[in-house]
């Protein structure tokens, strides 16, 4: 399958989410989805190996959402079966103090990966350009150029080394209102619920057209965004591990060559 169907083309003003299906399974099916999963995840293992063998690059994983569509199970199911030793995960609440006294890339250049890692970021620099301008919390003059200084941030990334990839998992009203149901309906679920979360869900519109936005204005041709339909969650850890195939692959990592010959080596 072409997972760049999913990939946003660069220099769009902005999308429209409405032709983007949420519940699409790219004609797979489910049993096969599964199977392959699992050797996707194993072949991401073994290139994030070859990624901390190499020592000279790394990947960035930027994960976006609206609350309950899958963020953290996503990480769970594609990410957990990783070796921890080389991933680094940062989940990006709203800035503390001292962050508000820096610059909004502050705090994220902090959290980017070193050389050899994969880096996660369950949400990002994005609620810059997210929360941010739904709520209102910086002047518009300031929020507006930020699309601009993200798209510089992430090519000096890249140019130094850093694969970026961007996935925003994509579901529907009426699912983030199961998901959201369901923590209140299960006690072993309820610490995920927050009221603030109904908050938020009123302003579905406008998170969604900052969305529609920003995902238009940054999506480039080496930090691209993808569209994840992410209401079969089978679906979205498959095309979620294909990508990170993908990407890894088109790498072309090497190993590096020892500074010794271990055929002349004896080990007594
Ligand atoms: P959760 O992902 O459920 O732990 O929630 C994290 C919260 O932090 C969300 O409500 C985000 O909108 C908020 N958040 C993350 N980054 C920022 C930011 N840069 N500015 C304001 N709020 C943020
Ligand atoms: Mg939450």
């Amino acid at each position: 399958m072409d997972t760049g169907i999913y990939r946003v083309k660069p220099g769009e003003k902005r999308i429209d989410l409405g032709a983007w299906d949420t519940d699409d399974d790219g004609g797979l099916a489910r049993d096969v989805a599964d199977v392959e999963s699992l050797k996707l995840t194993e072949r991401i293992a073994q290139l994030q190996e070859r990624l901390y063998a190499e020592g000279k690059r790394s990947v960035l994983v930027v994960l976006q959402a609206m609350d309950g569509a899958g963020k953290d199970s996503t990480i769970k199911s594609v990410f957990g079966p990783l070796n921890p030793q080389g991933l680094s995960l940062t989940s990006f609440k709203a800035p503390c103090g001292h962050e508000r006294a820096h610059d909004f890339l502050w705090r994220v250049h902090a959290h980017t990966p070193s050389r050899g890692y994969i880096g996660l970021f369950n949400r990002s620099h994005y609620e810059d350009v997210l929360v941010v301008r739904v709520k209102n919390l910086v002047q518009e003059s300031i929020w507006k150029k930020r699309y601009k200084h993200i798209v510089n941030f992430e090519e000096l990334l890249v140019d130094e080394g850093t694969a970026v990839v961007k996935f925003y998992l994509h579901v529907s009203r009426d699912y983030q209102r199961e998901r959201l149901q369901k923590r209140l309906d299960d006690p072993a679920k309820h610490w995920k619920f927050e009221p603030n979360d109904l908050t938020e869900r009123a302003l579905w519109k406008d998170y969604r057209e900052a969305f529609e936005v920003a995902v238009a204005k940054t999506s480039t041709k080496d930090a691209p965004w993808y569209i994840i339909p992410a209401e079969k969650r089978w679906f979205r850890n498959w095309l979620v591990a294909k990508i990170m195939v993908e990407t890894l692959e088109s790498m072309d990592i090497q190993l590096p060559k020892p500074d010794f010959d271990p055929k002349s080596i004896v080990i007594k």
